[in-house]
């Protein structure tokens, strides 16, 4: 284990991979410590990239999405001169759709708020972006059952988390970047400044260190002197095969609430996935979770009912206590940075969020403003 560096990351779920990542790729000698926890959210995430469509977030949430996914083709172009491998990622289109059985009110106060937002900002276009009749919505996607409604987002696109997560740490090994499996246990602190970690004991010292510990991240906190209030939500999610079916044009879909579907091109249809805020870090596999999850998606799409089971993945979303990133520096402690809390949508943020991290670590002003992500929000 090497004992000095000049950044470390800790954490190697997409968030901290990406930090290290945008790190090594500035020439920072660079060292990632990961425990590879049970539950890690960038291997269970469903992997959508639709910020058009939400309508949960708030405008903050919104700008820092729509420059992530601006930020994605880049992303992979760069991955691609680094010899990384394919990581799934394609513009696949995403329905918004309501069944005949759903609150006809609550669909149309959600097309107003993403057709509203549309025109506000002039992007994406109409031809892009714009509601669609049940018709055609089912042509798209056959599985689905009586459709009431439904909008069409052509930009929407799918990312493979763990694809994703291993072609950036292959990516940044490549540069030089160095992995410890293991556990940090605390920060070294001296005179306001964290100069390293401690892992299993042993010292590493950096003049700057990255906090992307994903659910875990709050243990920090208490050291630094700050509230870090990020709890784990659990999430179920279920990979269903489905035999003999091209599923390579399908879109991704929406139902109202939470729920959604993502197809892949392998005959494969992702749905998911349950919310379960107060889960604590417990990553069982629950009856209550598959039933709902599945009640859902055949309540949706009756269609899907011949598929296989696959997989479960269990995965552990880490939500801040407002529910937005947690970015930056931390006030009164130099030498840390936090990257973390980015609740269930962190592949379409945290590739983003590290290389911004990683930017601020440099010295650089960061090319979006991470301002308002800002830990002090917290402060009491
Ligand atoms: C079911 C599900 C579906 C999702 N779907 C989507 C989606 O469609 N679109 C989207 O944008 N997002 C989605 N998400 C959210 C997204 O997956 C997460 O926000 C994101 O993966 C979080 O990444 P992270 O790096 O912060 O945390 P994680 O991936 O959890 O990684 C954190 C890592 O830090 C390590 N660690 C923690 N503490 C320490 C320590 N002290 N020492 C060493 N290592 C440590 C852990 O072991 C872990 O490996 C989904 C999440 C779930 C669970």
């Amino acid at each position: 284990m090497p004992t000095s560096a000049d950044a470390i990351v800790v954490g190697g779920g997409i968030v901290g991979m990406s930090t290290a990542y945008h790190l090594v790729r500035a020439g920072v000698e660079t060292v990632l410590i990961d425990r590879a926890d049970a539950g890690r959210a960038t291997d269970a995430g469903a992997g959508i990239l639709s910020p058009e469509t939400n309508t949960r977030d708030p405008d903050i949430w919104f700008d820092l999405a729509v420059d992530a996914v601006d930020y994605y083709p880049t992303l992979m172009d760069n991955l691609l001169a680094d010899q990384a491998d394919d990581v799934g990622y394609s513009r696949c289109g995403a329905l918004v759709v309501a069944m005949a059985d759903d609150d006809v009110a609550a669909f149309e106060a959600t097309q107003q708020h993403i057709i509203d937002r549309r025109d506000q900002r002039s992007q994406p276009t109409p031809d892009e972006l714009h509601t669609m009749s049940p018709v055609e919505a089912g042509e798209l996607m056959p599985p689905l059952g009586d459709i009431a409604g439904a909008i069409w987002n052509a930009n929407a696109c799918r990312v493979d988390g763990r694809l994703l997560n291993r072609a950036l740490r292959r990516a940044a090994e490549h540069r030089g970047l160095t992995v410890i499996d293991g556990s940090v246990d605390e920060l070294i602190l001296g005179r306001g400044k964290v100069t390293g970690v401690r892992c299993a004991g042993e010292p590493v010292h950096a003049g700057a260190t990255a906090i992307a510990g994903g659910a875990w991240s709050s243990t920090f906190g208490d050291q630094i002197g700050v509230d870090i209030p990020i709890e784990p939500q659990r999430g179920q999610i279920i990979h269903v095969d489905l035999p003999g079916t091209d599923t390579s044009t399908w879109p991704i879909i929406s139902a109202l609430g939470s729920q959604y579907m993502v197809p892949w091109p392998d005959s494969r249809i992702v749905v998911g996935a349950s919310r379960e805020t107060g889960s604590g870090f417990a990553t069982g596999t629950t009856v209550a979770g598959v039933h709902e999850v599945l009640g859902e998606a055949l309540r949706v799409a009756p269609g899907l009912k011949q598929g296989h089971i696959r997989e479960v993945r269990v995965g552990l979303r880490p939500v801040a206590a407002d529910s937005m990133p947690v970015l930056g520096d931390v006030g009164g402690v130099s030498g840390v940075h936090l990257a973390t809390g980015h609740g269930p949508t962190g592949l379409t943020l945290g590739p983003y969020s590290g290389h911004l991290v990683a930017q601020q670590m440099l010295g650089q002003v960061p090319s979006s403003d991470i301002t308002a992500f800002h830990v002090s929000r917290f402060a009491s």
